[in-house]
Order: C-alpha cells, then sequence, then structure tokens
C-alpha cells in the first residue's frame, strides 16, 4: 500500500506546520507555493503559550528558543505621556510555555528547515493551486504556470492560501475579503537605536490612542524591535503592502508619548498594510480543508492569527492521521469534516473578540478613561484570568 499523500497550497506558517506535523505522524505531502521567493522582512509575531505547545511539539522548542525572546509579559501604555495603565506579567507556573516574540522571517525558517529535513514532504515553488476536482478517490488539483495542465494527485487538499485564498473560492465561496478601516505601519529598528528602552525588561508594550495604538518588543535574540502603529484610515491604499512616508507617521505620532515617538524616529523604514477582514469560511468541503488566514482572517488586535494558524494545523493532522489509521483513504472526508467542527467555535471567538479590542484599544476621550479604569482594576491577575481560555487551549488529543 502506497503512504497516503495530502496536497498543501501555500508555505506560509499555517501551511509549513500542517506539513511538518502530518510528516511526523507519517503522512506525506506535497506543499505548493506560488511565490518563488520566502522572505519577508518588517514584521514580528508573538507566538502565544497556546500555539507555542504545538511548535513544541514538532520539537522546534530549542531553534525557536535561540531566535525569539521570551516575554516577560505586557504592559499597557496611555497614549499621551506613556504611563502605565496595567500590566499582565507572564506567569511560568500557569503557563511552562514561554510568550515567544519572533520575526516572522525567523519562524518562517525555522519551519522551512525543519519541513525540508522531512522525506515525505515535496516542494513544489512559484506554482500556484489553480483549480481542483474531487471525487471519492481523492482530488486532482491544476497547477498554474508555463507547462499548463500539470496536474498533481492527492487524498485531499488544504488551502492554507492565506487570506485571497484560491482554493476558499474553489470550494465555493467566492465573497472577497472586505477593508476594515485599518491601516498597520510596520518596522523593525535595530534595538541599539534605541537606547532610551534599554532599562526595559523584555516583553510587549501596548500603547492605546484615540482611533490608534501601537505595540512594540523585541525580536531575533533582542538585536531588534518590532513596531506596529495601527490606525484607522478612510480607504484601503492600492496593493496592500507599501512604502510608508515617514512625516505621515510622525503626524499620526504627533500627540503620543515622547518615547514612543523617539522609538519610531530610529525606524529606518516603513511598511504600510491596508487590513481586510473575511467572514469565517466552511473549514471544510469533502476532500478540501482550509486552514489559517484562508479560512478565518484575524486582526491583530489580539495577536492570534499565525497562532490560529498552527493550532488548526496540529488538530487538522491529528484527525487525519487517526482517520486514515481507522478507515484508511475513505477516511479523509470525515477526519476534515471532524476538524471543522473540533475547530468552528473557538476561531469564532478569536475572531470576535480582536475585533472588540479594536473597539476598545481606540476609544477616544471620555471613554477611554472608563476603558482605563476598567483595566487598572482588573490588575494583572484579572488580565491574566481573562486571557486564560486563549492562552491555556491544548488540543482535545
Ligand atoms: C500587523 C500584523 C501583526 C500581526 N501580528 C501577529 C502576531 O503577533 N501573532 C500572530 O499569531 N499573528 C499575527 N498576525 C497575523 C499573521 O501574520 C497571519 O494570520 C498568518 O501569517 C497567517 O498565516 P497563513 O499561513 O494562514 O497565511 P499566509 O502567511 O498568508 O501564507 C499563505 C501562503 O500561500 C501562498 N499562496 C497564495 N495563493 C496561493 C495559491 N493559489 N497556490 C499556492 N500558494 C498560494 C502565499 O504566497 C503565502 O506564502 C499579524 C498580522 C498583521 C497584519
Amino acid at each position: 500500500m502506497t503512504a497516503p499523500h495530502l496536497l498543501i497550497a501555500g508555505a506560509g506558517i499555517g501551511g509549513l506546520t500542517a506539513a511538518l506535523s502530518l510528516a511526523r505522524r507519517g503522512i506525506a505531502s506535497t506543499v505548493i507555493e506560488k511565490r518563488t521567493g520566502f522572505g519577508e522582512t518588517g514584521a514580528g509575531l508573538q507566538i502565544t503559550p497556546n500555539s507555542g505547545r504545538v511548535l513544541d511539539a514538532l520539537d522546534l522548542a530549542l531553534p525557536l528558543k535561540r531566535v525569539g525572546v521570551s516575554s516577560h509579559g505586557l504592559t499597557v501604555r496611555r497614549w499621551r505621556d506613556g504611563g502605565s495603565i496595567v500590566e499582565m506579567p507572564a506567569d511560568a507556573a500557569r503557563q511552562p510555555t514561554p510568550f515567544r516574540l519572533l520575526s516572522r522571517i525567523d519562524l518562517h525558517t525555522i519551519l522551512l528547515d525543519a519541513t525540508r529535513a522531512m522525506p515525505n514532504i515535496r516542494f513544489i515553488v512559484g506554482r500556484g493551486v489553480e483549480d481542483v476536482r474531487q471525487d471519492e478517490a481523492g482530488v486532482t488539483v491544476a497547477l498554474t504556470g508555463q507547462n499548463g495542465g500539470e496536474r498533481l494527485q492527492g487524498l485531499g487538499l488544504i488551502g492554507a492560501d492565506g487570506l485571497w485564498s484560491r482554493v476558499r473560492s474553489l470550494a465555493g465561496d467566492e465573497a472577497a475579503p472586505a477593508f476594515t478601516g485599518y491601516e498597520a505601519w510596520r518596522t523593525m529598528i535595530p534595538t541599539a537605536s534605541a537606547p532610551h528602552l534599554a532599562g526595559e525588561k523584555p516583553g510587549v508594550t501596548l500603547h492605546l490612542g484615540p482611533r490608534r495604538h501601537a505595540v512594540h518588543y523585541p525580536v531575533s535574540s533582542g538585536r531588534q524591535i518590532n513596531l506596529v502603529v495601527l490606525r484607522q484610515a478612510q480607504e484601503a491604499r492600492e496593493g496592500w503592502s507599501r512604502e510608508g512616508r515617514r512625516v505621515a507617521l510622525r503626524e499620526h505620532l504627533a500627540e503620543a508619548a515622547p518615547a514612543l515617538r523617539q522609538l519610531a524616529d530610529a525606524a529606518p523604514g516603513w511598511q504600510v498594510w491596508s487590513l481586510f477582514d473575511r467572514k469565517p469560511a466552511a473549514m471544510a468541503k469533502g476532500r478540501i480543508a482550509l486552514l489559517g488566514d484562508a479560512a478565518h482572517p484575524v486582526l491583530p488586535f489580539l495577536a492570534q492569527g499565525a497562532s490560529l494558524a498552527i493550532e488548526d494545523a496540529g488538530v487538522l493532522a491529528r484527525l487525519l492521521a487517526e482517520h486514515l489509521a481507522q478507515e484508511g483513504a475513505a477516511g479523509v472526508p470525515a477526519a476534515l469534516a471532524a476538524y471543522a467542527a473540533a475547530r468552528a467555535r473557538r476561531v469564532a471567538r478569536v475572531q470576535e473578540t480582536s475585533r472588540e479590542n479594536g473597539r476598545t484599544f481606540h476609544l477616544g476621550w471620555p471613554w477611554s478613561i472608563g476603558r482605563d479604569l476598567v483595566l487598572k482594576r482588573l490588575g494583572p491577575d484579572g488580565m491574566s484570568n481573562r486571557y486564560g481560555w486563549l492562552y491555556d487551549w491544548r488540543d482535545a488529543a
């Protein structure tokens, strides 16, 4: 009998974690990535314990420790004077898995190295998934590219192809992502250029302002600081990633605390992303599954988009392995249906909580006073309890 073989569209964080999780369970895959290069600069990721546990189970704890920063916690600050509103220290007793602060390219490289070391993962790069047909035996996927007509076969197709997912459209969901009214300005600053932050414990700092907020944290073993300024905007810019003008950014931060402005002034350049949202999709249709942003893009107010993609990948691989072991190839649709059912409530809750945070983070005066009072009264313990459901997550296995 030949080994079961799945097709995965997209070599982002979700697609690579899925390939690795499947490979570790003896399931082969072909990862199809439409880009020819993988590099992405200027972005950090908070990988919280819920998804960190999935990565640790894939034996990635050591490489993650080498390039990541273990966060001491979160400090929420006022916009104008930078005064602390509340802190949420990382609680090692409750969460032995660290809150990791990583540059996106570091995490992606770790996943890429791990997947390339697995003999049962194959890559096709520079070709996209264009079409898919499914029948009782499996799926046939057509690829884009000059050798038109090339087809691949597998037991199923996992669409991990991001916000503008082609697989999602092929599964019947044609509604396009909608602009959210937010844009994110992102940069990486050499830590040596921000000596005024030198005494701070490594952690996440969140500045809450009217119609905007900023978040910064160290990444790359502490050599760089990831800074994101997220503001409300009238319309989406053409293309969703472009260079941001320094003078415009200064205007957005005109009334911010001096320490934040000083940090922003040290930025070598800015990338601006218009943020789009999409309703959660049905995560399974027959032999096609969706994961990560393809299934449920998340606004970055809870820092959970990549974490959800990693969780999805772990759950999907487990269920596929269980159903394949019991029912053979015929078990794929049931595995994918079980995956969709297992994930539905959690992803909806994370999406909704992220939106809710967006509304409260950006409140203007006088509503911001009430918000700050609530946060103060919650205190460190109240904050930890508030997010317990999120960070305590474990796969039901
Ligand atoms: C400002 C900002 C800050 C964020 N901060 C955090 C954070 O702190 N923590 C966190 O967890 N998340 C964060 N996120 C969210 C996170 O970046 C995304 O949710 C995550 O990267 C989604 O991963 P993915 O693998 O689903 O999709 P992607 O990373 O988008 O990967 C999709 C891949 O599919 C490929 N592809 C597309 N179409 C095709 C096709 N037809 N065929 C083959 N391949 C295709 C693409 O080229 C790409 O490589 C943040 C997002 C933003 C905007």
